[in-house]
């Protein structure tokens, strides 16, 4: 028997009915909203209450500020300061929460099934939607490597609270007169597979304790018997930055002793030691660990896993996200009434190297089968208009049209002109998993459905809106002892004194309420002067 919930937010009994039968004690359109994270909570933000029965269905009933995560793990931060009540941000909507896991939709009925989280029974119900957002976030990859059982990760608060009990719990055992030597080498051995942001931001926290508070608390171990290592499979840490930040993170690492292996990968997790190989030369090493932080990169949640293989036949085709269209429609759904943003979407990128190869013979006006700059802007410019994510290129044409003439005769021939939409397509790569692409996309799904609210039946005012565009605002990485690394694209590339500063002003601006900034801000001045926090 399922149960549906009615206009009021009141679980009635009954049997599966069409999303128009119900619910007709209240005209508002209902949109329900999976997932209380980053792409949610700006979906939310955007809503006029006025339009919108808005129900939000998540298994945690907080909004987590990722970015600062990192710093729990140690004790810099509380944990309390890091998360917002999704009660409290649903107040100024009168909306309701559920405490529940999505299990699956259906998308012709416009339901979908939920189980509450902390039902024993595992009693599930219905929740019908006019309008749906789907923002259920990643997992954690795998990669298919054995024993990570043995390691923790790093996305929930209780991951963050498991890692701070584990650290501070090794380093008690370490300073225990029955400890032996090769025990106190394996303790203190912190192993990070996988050197994107969250891995190094983990290591440079680790770091920081290890520089700030273990001298002064923990007077039996001494610096040199910590090791931090990270290893990672590409040729650098933060390869997803400018290579300058890469380059500037290792060399900071390596003065701090940080034990940065690169181009390798893990092959198995033992209970207390990591096996990787390295690429190059196949040859396995063993490193032994108190704790390892698993963080290398993420994949889909079982949910999406199932969404994408029930959608219909050729409307999904990308391994590790649900495809949209640029208005973050997921495809394959009845017309306009599901959307998927953040970690958990993705927009299949345009191919567009032929079809512009394809175009060439129009733009070469005077038929001589080379282009001149004047024919190359006009060829530029229709690309632009097409796919706004090359927007890069305006106002540099002349110089993307120097760079490409190899041969410095004027023109661009065939293979200069493939070469530049090679590049250019390069620049169209999917979207990172960021919080910041999270919440782009939700500002924009938001506003999307605010408008359509009431333009709905005008199909030309329909087709005039705009498509989601993202505007990178640069990437940042805390690299520990202050330094932070800022990468605000374009070669724009800043670290070093007061960049610490300049981290935690972004993040705290971004904070969703008076009252988590008020937290951080006591977190951040009670760490200045009295230290981290050392008890488990
Ligand atoms: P999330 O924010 O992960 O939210 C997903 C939500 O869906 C959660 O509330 C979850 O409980 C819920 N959910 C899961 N399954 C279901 C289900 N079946 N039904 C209903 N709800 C469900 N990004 C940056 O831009 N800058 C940074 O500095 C940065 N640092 C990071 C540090 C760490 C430690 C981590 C883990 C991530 C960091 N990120 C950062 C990435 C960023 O957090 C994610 O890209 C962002 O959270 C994605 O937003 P989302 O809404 O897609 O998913
Ligand atoms: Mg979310
Ligand atoms: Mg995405
Ligand atoms: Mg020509
Ligand atoms: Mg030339």
């Amino acid at each position: 028997r399922a149960v549906i919930l009615t206009g009021v937010g009141v679980p009635v009994v009954g049997s599966v009915l069409k999303a128009e039968e119900i619910h007709q004690n209240d005209p508002r359109q209902r949109l329900v909203i999976l997932g209380s994270g980053w792409g949610a909570v700006s979906v939310i933000n955007q809503l006029d209450p006025k339009k919108f029965h808005v129900t939000v269905v998540s298994p945690t009933n907080y909004f987590l500020f990722t970015p600062l995560l990192p710093s729990a793990t140690v004790g810099t931060l509380e944990l309390r300061s890091l998360i917002e009540p999704v009660r409290r941000l649903l107040s100024r909507l009168g909306g309701y929460y559920l405490e529940g896991r999505a299990d699956d939709i259906d998308f012709e009925n416009q339901l979908v099934e939920v189980a509450g989280v902390n039902d024993s029974e595992g009693r599930k119900f219905y929740v019908p939607y006019d309008k749906l957002v789907i923002a259920v976030g990643s997992e954690s990859m795998t990669h298919g490597v054995e024993g990570l059982e043995h390691c923790n990760f790093l996305k929930s608060i209780t991951d963050a609270r498991d890692i701070r009990r584990k650290v501070m719990e090794n380093f008690e055992k370490a300073s225990l007169p029955t400890t032996t030597d090769e025990e106190r080498r394996q303790l203190l051995s912190f192993v990070v597979c996988g050197g994107g942001p969250t891995g190094v931001e983990f290591a440079a926290e680790l770091y920081d304790f290890l520089n700030e508070d273990l001298v002064g608390y923990f007077p039996a171990i001494s610096p040199e018997e910590v090791q931090v290592s990270i290893i990672q499979s590409a040729e650098h840490i933060l390869n997803t930055y400018d290579l300058k930040i890469s380059e500037m993170t290792e060399a900071k690492f390596k003065r701090d002793n940080i034990n940065v292996v690169t181009n390798s990968r893990v092959v198995k997790v033992n209970p207390t030691s990591v096996v990787y190989k390295d690429k190059s030369t196949g040859k396995q090493e063993e490193v032994p660990f108190g704790v390892c932080l698993w963080s290398t990169g993420v994949g889909m949640t079982p949910l999406v896993k199932s969404l994408v293989q029930k959608l219909p036949a050729g409307s999904q085709s990308n391994k590790h996200a649900i495809e949209t269209d640029r208005y973050m429609r997921v495809l394959g759904t009845p017309e306009g009434t599901v959307y998927a943003i953040g970690d958990c979407a993705t927009i299949p990128q345009p191919h567009f190297v032929d079809q512009v190869m394809n175009m060439l013979k129009e733009n070469d006006t005077n038929g001589d089968n080379v282009l001149s700059y004047e024919e190359f802007q006009v060829l530029a410019n229709k690309i632009i208009a097409k796919h706004n994510v090359l927007k890069v290129f305006l106002g540099h044409l002349d110089k993307v049209f120097e760079e490409y003439d190899k041969d410095h005769n004027g023109t661009l021939d065939l293979d200069e002109i493939r070469a530049f939409l090679v590049d250019a397509e390069k620049g169209c790569t999917a979207l990172p998993a960021t919080a910041q692409v999270a919440n782009q996309q939700g500002k924009f799904v938001g506003t999307r459905i605010n408008t359509l609210h009431d333009i709905e039946n005008d199909p030309v005012a329909v087709a005039a809106l705009p498509q989601f565009n993202y505007k990178h605002l640069g990437s940042l990485a805390y690299i520990g002892g202050g330094d932070a690394a800022l990468d605000l694209g374009q070669g724009l590339v800043y670290g070093g004194i007061g960049s610490e500063y300049m981290w935690r002003s972004v993040y705290f601006s971004e904070q969703v309420s008076i009252r988590t900034r008020l937290l951080l801000l006591m977190d951040w001045s009670k760490r200045a002067l009295f230290g981290r926090d050392i008890s488990k």
